[in-house]
């Protein structure tokens, strides 16, 4: 997804408010272990970057992380322009303009249950069009836009990224699940709740649990997802 220019996260991210592009990826598995990058301008997939700081360094977080780290581990590099399209210049010229309203959707996620009952999450994205330059949002931070923790769930979040800062959202579903004993379901309705649709924000959530059961929802107009293996999805706005 990250090389497919039609979603907000590698070629064809969102551009900030200097037209440039910057990338964000975070990974955590059940086991507790977690991975982000941001501010990425020349790691192709910054995700499997993510990966790299989880499994090949001592840290969580890295913030425009060495070329060097990235090619070491045979990821490509390429230069700033290659995430910059024509139709997201467009885009920033038309929200330039005000013409149109700040994007703030279009990351992708994915969330897993292996056959060992491992749970994982990932999320990768551009930000929002026409953010600070610097600006980070949910998705690189753990517990925030990317949370998995084995027995319980795995999420990975969309949406205005600072609303699921504030309300640590997808930590905040997992202790609904852990400590209140709700229902994947209930919980991600719970904290949507109070913690998106309270503060007047939009987004959505897709989670998994550790039978399997898949829960994909959203308050704002759309969200695409796609899921494999026969497992229920509830969906609502
Ligand atoms: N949550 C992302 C951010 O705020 C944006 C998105 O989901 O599209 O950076």
């Amino acid at each position: 997804m990250e090389d497919n220019p039609l979603f907000n996260a590698g070629k064809g991210a969102a551009l900030t408010m200097s037209g440039g592009v910057e990338c964000d990826a975070s990974v955590m598995t059940g086991d507790g272990a977690a991975g982000a990058v941001t501010a990425c301008t020349r790691i192709k997939n910054p995700i499997r970057l993510a990966r790299v700081v989880k499994e090949h360094t001592p840290h969580v977080l890295l913030i425009n992380p060495d070329v060097d780290l990235a090619t070491s581990h045979g990821i490509d590099v390429v230069d700033p322009e290659y995430f910059v399209t024509p139709a997201r210049q467009e885009q920033l010229r038309r929200i330039l303009a005000e013409e149109e309203a700040p994007l703030r959707h279009g990351t992708v996620g994915a969330v897993a249950l292996d056959s060992h009952g491992h749970l994982a999450a990932a999320t990768s994205t551009g930000g929002i069009s026409k953010q600070f330059n610097g600006r980070v949002g949910d998705s690189p931070i753990i517990g925030a836009g990317t949370f998995a923790r084995d027995g319980a769930c795995a999420l990975s979040c969309t949406g205005d990224g600072e609303a699921f800062l504030e309300g640590c959202v997808a930590h905040d579903i997992y202790a609904r699940m852990a400590f209140g004993r709700l229902n994947l379901a209930e919980a991600i309705h719970a904290t949507f709740d109070e913690e998106i649709t309270r503060r007047g924000s939009t987004g959505g959530v897709i989670g998994i649990d550790a039978e399997g059961q898949v829960v994909l929802a959203h308050n704002s107009e759309m969200m695409f997802a796609a899921c494999k293996n026969g497992v229920r999805i509830e969906v609502w706005t």
